[in-house]
């Protein structure tokens, strides 16, 4: 996992995105969201193979981006 001033740089836009820690309030799930690319993680193992997009994955979900309640935990989840 690459990292910038102490967070995690998206592998899948190469550098350009920041991925922050958030909770889907619908599912009361926790995901990790790209800011730039909106790749998501589903877990905390960021990979480049293994990422699913937003909207897909809250469509798997029952829920519509729009709609969904994101929110935002931050940067700061990797220790
Ligand atoms: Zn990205």
């Amino acid at each position: 996992m690459q990292m910038f001033n102490g967070k995690v740089v998206c592998p899948r836009c190469d550098g350009n995105g920041l991925i922050y820690q958030a909770k889907i309030v619908d599912v009361k799930l926790t995901v990790y969201i790209c800011d730039e690319c909106e790749a998501s993680w589903i877990s905390a193992d960021i990979r480049k193979d293994n990422f699913q997009d937003l909207t897909t994955f809250l469509e798997s979900n029952n829920l519509i981006y729009s709609k969904a309640q994101i929110l935002d935990l931050g940067y700061e989840w990797k220790k």
